[in-house]
């Protein structure tokens, strides 16, 4: 398909502008010889603007505008407390003028502290319902919160609010989203990277990006499929152990291609989910992630973080080791998360300034 083919099938979408556009992409002269397997790019999401910005910026593009197509007033979302989707939802309802309420769940050391993206969310003036975690932590998909979600929802009704539902991350078809629009933002974006390597002459081979809620994955998967099928697309998954996670990017991604009225179909292989980074699970951070944040910062000025980034270039460090010899130039979709690092000043102090 070409890229003026697939421009014309998204058009009937509509899009607010929230994002600063395009995103660059950026060498890593460093790492690329640290790794030794041939050069290492980095298309920075991190700086896509929104409230210290990340890949949730560029979702809400097209959510934010079905919302405001609704007629809705006021948005209802969820996440852990520290959650990137949580603090740009807050930022975007503040700009376009939504009452915005996060459902935020406390979870582990960081329950309930008042820091990083939970005083950001308040800063921006979101109202914060405190959940607490039960014990299976389960928090994926809609159903799951519902005995939470419910008496928000008829209580902002009772006010006369017009309450628009959408599951963490953006990602699920559910609530009052009822199209795959996260996946839809970072096709999108594909198009966006697509026309940039056409401009530089640099030919990609192999993406890796960080997967929590799948969407952002299953986008740029759709965008090699459409337009570059020799891009392979790799998921480091912070959430959910391979299989599942493979599951829910295969679904977006055919649900895409479906609303894109694109009548092939694609391998099951197309859909890579490593899940061997997740350490003790989502947002509990560890030594060797901990190791590949300092090395990002000390040698290139880039900040990850620690419950996505970190993870995902850990696992690409680790997949370009793991392969003979050079793999052609691989690129890392920097998705954001910096912001929680402030969450994680004990863990993360690295000097003892003696
Ligand atoms: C949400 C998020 C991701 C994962 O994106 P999904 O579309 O949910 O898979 C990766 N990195 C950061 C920093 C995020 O906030």
């Amino acid at each position: 398909m070409t890229i003026e083919d697939l421009n014309s099938r998204i058009a009937a979408c509509q899009r607010v502008h929230l994002a600063n556009l395009p995103t660059p992409i950026h060498k890593l002269p460093s790492l690329s010889a640290f790794i030794g397997r041939g050069p290492v790019y980095m298309k920075r999401d991190d700086l896509t603007g929104l409230a210290l910005g990340g890949n949730k910026t560029r979702k809400l593009e097209w959510i934010m505008a079905d919302l405001i197509a609704g007629g809705y007033d006021t948005i209802l979302t969820w996440g852990g407390w520290q959650s990137n989707w949580c603090r740009q939802v807050a930022a975007a309802a503040a700009q376009l003028g939504i009452e915005a309420h996060l459902a935020l769940i406390t979870q582990g050391a960081h329950l309930g502290n008042c820091t990083a993206n939970a005083l950001l969310d308040t800063l921006l003036g979101a109202h914060i319902h405190v959940v607490p975690a039960d014990k299976n932590g389960k928090f994926f998909h809609l159903e799951e919160l519902k005995a939470v979600l419910e008496p928000i929802v008829s209580c902002l009704a009772n006010e006369g609010k017009k309450v628009y539902l959408v599951g963490v991350g953006g990602s699920m078809v559910e609530g009052s989203m009822k199209k795959p629009l996260g996946a839809l933002a970072y096709l999108h974006a594909f198009m966006e990277m697509h026309e940039q390597l056409k401009t530089m002459g640099l030919d990609i081979k192999h993406i890796v990006v960080t997967s929590g809620s799948s969407s952002t994955q299953a986008g740029l998967l759709a965008g090699a499929i459409l337009l570059n099928p020799g891009i392979r697309v790799t998921g480091i998954s912070v959430t959910l152990p391979s299989a599942p996670m493979a599951g829910y990017v295969k679904r977006l991604t055919q649900l895409l291609l479906d609303d894109l009225a694109y009548e092939g179909r694609f391998d099951d292989d197309l859909v890579i989910v490593d899940d061997r980074f997740l350490g003790k699970g989502y947002g509990v951070i560890d030594d060797d992630t901990l190791e590949v944040i300092r090395l990002t910062a000390k040698n290139e000025g880039i900040l990850l973080d620690p419950v996505y980034t970190g993870k995902g270039m850990r696992g690409l460090i680790a997949l370009l080791k793991e392969a003979p010899s050079s793999q052609g130039a691989t690129l890392f979709w920097h998705t954001g998360g910096a912001p929680a690092l402030f969450a994680y000043g004990d863990e993360l102090t690295f000097a003892d300034f003696s």
